[in-house]
């Protein structure tokens, strides 16, 4: 018998969900529409501080259509974070135009402002700015947000902040995800919260995310007989899941503590291991540790992420490097990429010494020791 499998980050149900889904069924709102769609959207703006916010089916229609509010085009460009999941860019793609691809930088994993600014300049003497930057915010620890904003604002760029992984994360402060013209998250089965599926735009211009909600609603003219001036998608989330939603973003702060402590407990016990560092935190932000992710240094440590990965497996423990950045997919092969200097390739870097452990909110104290055990013995046979 193999020991019971331990996952990445499984949905944790907190039970209330039920009482919205019951809702839902007695009042036979089961369509994309409903008043657990309102009233989660409701809920989110103001968790977040946004004057507006728009529930759709995933975090990349999110994306997709803040790019799409943004008149990205064929023949246009968006820079975009390289150590991402591939969703952050393939909507770059979806509307026809180009992604550039910028580093990261050490202090946060996150966008790299000195690699930004000279993507900026680049572009600026070549004519060709780019219509959005769309930063992402790692295992939810915030970006430099302070300096990307900077930056941008002096090229006039507006930003798209990718906060699927951050939600309940701030900077200085303020919530992850207000920090641009919009902001989006996901509500994926592997996020800090989850409706299954789905994701929110959101924005402080109240405007743009109505349109954005017509778009999402296949665009539909006010008139009975189905007229259509504009290209629209079918991106609404449904009020069933927005009732699950509604009852997860109640207990959205405790989710957050678990996976803190859940943190605490893998650097407690295995940073004394000579060669493992830890994601770090950034002075001023407080990151709701989505997934703990470490650095291990295999000269020091005696043993790879790829070693260390196969024997969680074959304990059955899910364990994962960290994203493959984009610039290196075979799928963005032909994509423009600036590093963070000349000599520091900071997202290379990290896939290679990158590994993300098991963070469920729901994870046993127990269950964590099997990991850390896992984690502690391999390393200590092989280095004898
Ligand atoms: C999960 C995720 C997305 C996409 O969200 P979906 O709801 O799965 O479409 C986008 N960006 C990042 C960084 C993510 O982790």
């Amino acid at each position: 018998m193999s020991k019971p499998r331990i996952y990445l980050s499984p949905p944790h149900m907190s039970g209330k969900e039920l009482h919205y889904i019951k809702e839902a069924f007695e009042s036979n709102w089961i369509a994309p529409l409903g008043p657990n769609v309102d009233e989660f959207e409701k809920d989110i703006a103001s968790y977040v501080g946004v004057n507006e916010a728009v529930a759709v089916s995933s975090g990349t229609a999110a994306i997709h259509l803040a790019l799409s509010l943004l008149d990205v085009k064929k023949g246009d460009t968006v820079f975009c974070s390289s150590l991402t999941f591939v969703a952050s860019a393939n909507p770059i793609v979806y509307q026809g135009a180009e992604p550039v691809f910028i580093d990261s930088e050490p202090d946060t994993w996150n966008m790299s402002p000195e690699a930004l600014e000279r993507a900026l300049t680049y572009a600026f003497y070549d004519g060709k700015m780019p219509k959005a930057i769309i930063v992402v915010n790692l295992y939810g620890q915030s970006a430099k947000m302070d300096e990307i904003v900077e930056i941008c604002n002096k090229y006039n760029v507006p930003i798209i902040e990718d906060a699927a992984e951050s939600l309940g994360s701030t900077y200085k402060s303020k919530q992850s995800g207000t920090f641009g013209k919009f902001g989006i998250y996901s509500f994926n089965g592997n996020k800090i919260i989850t409706t299954s599926g789905g994701g929110m735009l959101v924005s402080d211009d109240t405007e743009a995310v109505k349109k954005a909600r017509f778009l999402a609603t296949q665009a539909r003219d006010p008139a009975p007989h189905y007229q259509h001036s504009l290209l629209g998608f079918n991106y609404r989330m449904s009020n069933i899941l927005a009732g699950i939603g509604r009852a997860q973003l109640e207990i959205l702060n405790e989710r957050i503590r678990a996976r803190r402590i859940i943190f605490n407990r893998y650097s407690e016990e295995l940073a004394h291991i000579q060669g493992i560092e830890f994601m770090p935190e950034l002075e001023n932000t407080f990151s709701n540790r989505w997934l703990t992710a470490l650095t291990v240094n295999e000269n020091e440590v005696g043993v790879s992420v790829k070693t260390l990965l196969e024997t969680l497996t074959e304990e059955n423990i899910e364990a994962r490097p960290v994203w493959k950045p984009l610039h290196m997919q075979p799928l963005f092969e032909k994509a423009k990429y600036y590093p963070h200097s000349e000599d520091e390739n900071v997202s290379e870097q990290l896939f290679v010494t990158g590994l993300c452990l098991p963070s469920g909110s729901n994870l046993t104290e127990v269950n964590q020791q099997r990991v850390i055990r896992s984690l502690a013995n391999t390393i200590k046979q092989k280095v004898r």
